[in-house]
This record gives structure tokens, sequence and C-alpha cells, in this order.
């Protein structure tokens, strides 16, 4: 057998497409553009290039960005200061501070300060605890893209066994909280799985894997998942993005698994693409959320 690709440059396209409708919509109704503060501190290349790549789709979608450079010398309180101001713009709706920061400044403390309207990137604890309750205001945009993944394959997972592998803030556990959710936005396919969250101090990792309908790797760690924890049918996302000698990987044995498995979603043109435009999605419903 050799399993579905779940291409999400392609998905990525056509809900870019759906988006730009609807900021166009929203232009029409409310006479200014839905607008996007990115804050980038010193100069880490990755970063810039995340940044830039957040520029494109802002234009691909008529959402307009506005880039704020600071230097790597720049103080805590110098940033917390920029934050408040960008807070109090009635003409930006979304804050995007691009991670990660230099490290005299507290990256908690600045994430705390943007405001929860503008926080596209639902790091706030106020949207985290909405999001915990079951009543989101917005949702995380790899957690999300995962789910967009799911949803638009009609791939359910209501009463499956969900393996999320990696318990971050920003993937894996507001993930495993998406997907063991009662309801979600998106549909009855893509809520109620039975959910386990493993790490680093999970015994018996390879046996949980492998008890898993869907599996989720969020981890860090090229080529981690290989093809002996794929379950036979298995549906596997994987969420890594490497940098090795060979070029970028995934945390899944992506040519082992792809015969194992039912459904893999590739590294690269996997869930990357699909974060990008759910920051899209996020900064349309902070700019509707705050004409309301
Ligand atoms: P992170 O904050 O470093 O978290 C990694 C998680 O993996 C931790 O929970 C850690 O466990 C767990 N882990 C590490 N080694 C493990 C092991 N040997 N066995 C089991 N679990 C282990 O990483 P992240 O920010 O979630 O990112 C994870 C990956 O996704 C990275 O490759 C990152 O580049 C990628 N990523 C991709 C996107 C995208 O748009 N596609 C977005 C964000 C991140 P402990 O908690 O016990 O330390």
């Amino acid at each position: 057998m050799s399993a579905t690709i779940l291409d999400g440059k392609t998905l990525a396209t056509q809900i870019e497409a759906e988006l730009a409708e609807q900021v166009a919509e929203y232009i029409e109704n409310n006479a200014h553009e839905p607008t996007l503060a990115a804050v980038l501190v010193g100069d880490d290349p990755a970063s810039a290039i995340y940044v830039k790549n957040k520029r494109l789709a802002c234009e691909r979608t008529g959402i307009e960005s506005r880039i704020h450079r600071l230097p790597s010398s720049t103080t805590e309180e110098e940033l917390l200061n920029f934050v408040a101001q960008l807070n109090s713009d009635d003409e930006i709706h979304g804050i995007l501070v691009q991670l990660p920061l230099p490290v005299q400044i507290r990256e908690q403390k600045v994430l705390d300060a943007v405001h929860p309207l503008k926080d596209v990137d639902c790091f706030h604890p106020e949207n985290v605890g909405l999001l915990v309750q079951g009543r989101p205001r917005y949702l995380p945009n790899t957690p999300h893209g995962c789910l967009q993944i799911l949803h638009r394959h009609r791939i359910s997972v209501s009463g499956q066994h969900a393996v999320v592998v990696g318990r971050s803030e920003i993937v894996g556990k507001p993930l495993a909280t998406l997907l063991a959710a009662k309801e979600s936005h998106l549909g009855p396919l893509v809520c109620n799985a039975t959910v386990t969250l493993c790490h680093s101090k999970t015994k018996n990792l390879a046996a949980i894997c492998r008890q898993a309908d869907i599996l989720i790797a969020a981890i860090g760690r090229p080529k981690f998942i290989t093809g002996d924890m794929v379950q036979p049918g298995a549906v596997v996302i994987d969420v890594g993005i490497n940098r090795t000698d060979a070029g970028v990987v995934g945390d899944v044995d992506f040519a082992a698994a792809m015969e194992i498995a039912s459904a893999i979603t590739p590294v690269p043109r996997g869930v990357g693409p699909l974060t990008v435009t759910m920051l899209m999605h996020n900064t349309l419903a902070a700019a509707r959320a705050q004409v309301a």
C-alpha cells in the first residue's frame, strides 16, 4: 500500500483564494484593509524568511502588512513600549512578534503584552484559556493548519485514537486540546478524538504510536518516527521542519511511513504553508472582531 499524500501547499493556495474573496468583501464593507503588524527584533536569518513569507501571504490575500524591524540591542522595555503603541493603534488589527527574541527579552512578558483581540498567534493567556474551555476566539496557526488538512480531506478523528508526539505551547498542547474538544467550528469530523499526548519522558513511545489511528509528530527531530512506529492504515501528520545536510525533512521517516500509512503529509509542502495561511485567517477574524 502507498499512502495518499496530503498536499498542504495546494490546500493553502485554495484556502488563500477563499480568504482573498472574504478580505475583498471586508474592505468593501469597511473601507479599510485588515492590517497585520509584524515585529522582527534582531537579524536571525530564519526569522527574516518567516516574516517575508507572511508578508507575501498578506499580499496574495489583500491584507496590509507593516513590518517593523528593531535592532538586536532592543531592550525588553523598549519592545513592550512598542507593542503598547501597536495595541493602541486603531489601524492595526493583528500583531505578530516573531520568535525567537534576543536573550535580554523575556518572550512570555512580550507575548502577554499583546492585546488579546490583536493576538493573531493565539499565544495570550486569555485566548489560550478560551481555547481550553472549548470557546476559542482564535485558533493557533499550526494546530489550525493540521485541522484544516484533516477537515478538507474528510478525514474523521471523531472516536479515533489520536497520538500527538510533542507538548509545546505552540503546537502539541493546543492541538491535543482541539482534537479532544467536544465541538469544532470546522465541523464534527475534527473533534471528539481520544487523545494521547506524548513527550520526551513518555515510556513505550513506539508502542503508543503504533496504537494511533491519527499520528501527529511535532518533535523537532529528523525522521524520529520510524516505519515500525506507524500502525498500518494510520493517518500521519508531520509538523516537523528540520534543516539537515540532505535538505529540509520532517519528524517522520517519510519513505518508510508512506508504505504503511493510509495518508501522510509531506515535508516540505505539508503543514508549513497552512500555518501561514491560518495567520491570514486570524488577521481577517481580528479585523472583524475589532469593527464589530
Ligand atoms: P519544541 O517546543 O522544541 O517541543 C518539542 C516537543 O517534542 C517537546 O514537547 C519535547 O518533549 C518533545 N520531544 C523531544 N524529544 C522527544 C523524544 N525523544 N521523544 C518524545 N518527545 C520528544 O518544538 P515545537 O515548537 O513544538 O516544534 C516541533 C517541530 O515542529 C519543529 O521541527 C519545528 O520546526 C516544527 N514546527 C513547524 C511548524 C509548521 O508550520 N509546520 C510550526 C511550528 C513548529 P518535552 O516537552 O518533554 O521536552
